[in-house]
């Protein structure tokens, strides 16, 4: 088996500090036989920063044939109706086929694993192909109490098509009601739950006091508001209210998270999922970096679908925060690699430069100021 000794600039473990000019030892699959501080003059040695694979914690591929097709910046409202007009055009082949393109994009982006929201099993047999590894959601809707046991009937039959990892997941608190979440809370105690939260202020109103824009969606649907609206809480306290201590729960969003929120996040197993692109993209809004920032050991990145991006990028979702809050690369890769992992599960395989581990390695180069990003294909020294 040949061994291979690789450097850079800097080596970002993924959970500690940066390494100057140390060295990756791996073999050709790309498994870490060692990570040491010195070099013998033997190695391969690169420009940039080494990390491990980044985690997607948050995407729909299964709409990655709406790319360019929604206008940005008309609100989440408008977002979820043109989505749905949407839907309904598109032929299921053209669909597979944007997600094959998605699948490929993301490993040329050095995307690893992938927290993926699904509402068909269309993805399954694209991604079984993929080298990515996956989490696989299995999102459900459902606002009315009476509609709870045959919603969640029809994401077990999914469940049970769906390979490991999978969880039957609630889209929003203001979209599911609470025999639903308390359904999707008897699954196995491992299981995450990741929950689209606090993305736009209307649905958080809506939450609270059942007005506004989603209001109106209702009355045009002819249909009651949902039985635990208004609720007179925020939605987090909600959902903490629905959970146990023990659940795993994944925040995705959390563009207008506030100081009273983030109360629950050392009391809870909860990481929060940030997908800056998509944020500009349909509320044209970042989330609160400056009240974010002593919870850094639970954020991790998505990049949301192509329906609300224009590339799966975790370098460039790094980037949009980077310019936004001056950001460093410490925090951002940490963010992209072991934060994403232990959200997902992965910390055991994923998201370290760890003896025994295989993360896949990214080399972070920076060109005229512009960072871009190479996969390090360990296999091919070994070829060449
Ligand atoms: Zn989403």
């Amino acid at each position: 088996m040949a061994i291979h000794r690789i450097s850079a600039d800097f080596i970002h473990p993924g959970n500690g500090p940066m390494l100057p000019q140390g060295v990756l030892v791996v073999d050709e699959n790309g498994v870490i036989l060692a990570i040491e501080n010195q070099r013998l003059g033997n190695e391969i040695i690169y420009k940039g920063v080494l990390c491990p694979g980044f985690i997607n914690v948050h995407c729909h591929t299964e709409l990655s044939y709406a790319k360019g097709l929604i206008a940005p910046q008309k609100g989440i409202n408008a977002f979820i109706s043109d989505l749905e007009n949407l839907k309904k055009t598109i032929k299921e082949e053209e669909k597979i086929k944007a997600i094959e393109a998605a699948l490929i994009q993301m490993e040329s982006e050095g995307i690893v694993a992938v927290g993926d929201i699904m509402n068909t099993t269309m993805s399954l047999p694209v991604k079984a192909k993929s080298k990515i590894k996956f989490y696989n959601f299995i999102e459900v809707y459902g606002s009315q109490n009476a509609s709870a046991d045959l919603v969640f009937s029809k994401a077990k039959v999914l469940l049970s098509q769906t390979p490991l990892p999978c969880a039957i997941t609630p889209h929003a608190p203001y979209s599911v009601s609470e025999p639903l979440f308390q359904h999707i809370c008897s699954q196995s105690k491992d299981s995450i739950l990741s929950i689209h939260h606090a993305e736009s202020e209307a649905e958080i109103k809506f939450f609270e006091k059942g007005e506004g824009p989603f209001a109106i969606r209702f009355e045009n649907w002819q249909l009651p508001l949902p039985q635990h609206i208004p609720s007179l809480d925020r939605p987090l306290t909600w959902i903490m209210k629905q959970t146990s201590e023990q659940q795993n729960l994944l925040l995705i969003h959390n563009t207008f998270i506030n100081k009273n929120d983030l109360k629950w996040v050392n009391q809870r197993k909860l990481f929060l999922g940030l997908c800056p692109k998509a944020n500009l993209y349909i509320e044209n809004k970042l989330p609160p970096m400056d009240l974010l920032n002593e919870f850094r050991s639970v954020i991790c990145l998505g990049t949301d679908s192509l329906a609300s991006n224009d590339r799966l990028s975790i370098l460039e979702e790094m980037l949009t925060l980077k310019q936004a809050f001056n950001l460093n690369w410490q925090d951002l890769i940490q963010f992209a690699t072991y934060n994403g992992a232990k959200a997902l599960g992965f910390e055991n395989e994923l998201g370290t430069f760890e003896i025994g581990k295989n993360p896949g390695i990214n080399l972070i180069s920076f060109k005229e100021d512009q960072p871009r990003i190479t996969v390090i294909d360990t296999n091919f020294y070994s070829k060449n």
